[in-house]
């Protein structure tokens, strides 16, 4: 029931598992990580955090941007194949999810169809094949993203990595909390302040509809319904953990 996101030049599987554990007190019963270097890395599994650090080596993931997720499962038993992340056929695409998507089984037939192969019980994994599906008739990720979200309906704070667009992450709410963090030099998102509050206190808080297109330098936020540039103020936290 968490999320953390990093893209910097710091050692991005580090930074995610640290902010993982200070969203511990969420409750969650899988945990998984994916970083970008060159292709995306994936490790995940039910349990929880110190175990599977241990048993599956998740800070040696390579790579400078990622995402981290703790899951409360709703829709697919907990076990490693429905914790997230999940991705699309090509491999390209991982997203991670807190929320519910309350038409998935309609998308997931409509997906099916057309040739989609899901792997995990989950709702969430539909999202990562409508994108995928999106993007055969739009070149620019975002515009295909955008098309795939507003196919959805129900919760979701999301995450979003793809493999071709190495200079950005991908973050959404609607309905579930998100809040971005900025650095000097790297960008932080989670579904929390106290996450990324050792590396910044300079935080934007994402409203209901908005995605925001982040890189180490610098981000925006748009209204996911018009596709319009939302002027977004940025805080400064002056509570420390
Ligand atoms: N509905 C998703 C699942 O069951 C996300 C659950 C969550 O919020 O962690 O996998």
């Amino acid at each position: 029931c968490g999320i953390i996101g990093y893209i910097g030049e710091r050692d991005a599987a580090e930074v995610l598992v640290d902010g993982l554990k200070r969203l511990e007190y969420r409750g969650y019963d899988s945990v998984g990580l994916v970083t970008e270097e060159g292709k995306l890395f994936i490790k995940k599994g039910a349990g929880k955090i110190n175990e599977l650090k241990e048993k599956l080596g998740l800070t040696n993931l390579p790579g400078r941007r990622g995402i981290g997720h703790t899951r409360w499962a709703t829709h697919g038993i907990p076990n490693d194949i429905n914790a997230h992340p999940h991705t699309d056929c090509s491999g390209k695409i991982a997203i991670v999810h807190n929320g519910i998507i309350e038409n998935y089984i309609e998308l997931r037939e409509k997906l099916e169809g057309s040739g989609h192969e899901f792997k995990s019980d989950t709702d969430t994994e539909v999202i990562a094949h409508l994108i995928e599906e999106e993007l055969k008739s739009s070149k620019l990720f975002e515009d295909a993203l955008r098309r795939a979200l507003l196919q959805l309906k129900g919760s979701f704070a999301l995450g979003i990595i793809y493999t071709d667009d190495k200079e950005h992450l991908y973050f959404v709410r609607n309905e579930s909390p998100l809040v971005l963090g900025v650095g000097n030099g790297e960008m932080f998102a989670a579904s929390d302040i106290p996450a990324f509050l050792p590396y910044t206190n300079k935080v934007v808080f994402l409203d209901d509809g908005e995605y925001a297109v982040v890189g180490k330098d610098s981000f925006y936020v748009k209204d996911l319904k018009t596709g319009n540039i939302k002027d977004k103020k940025i805080h400064e936290i002056n509570w420390t953990l």
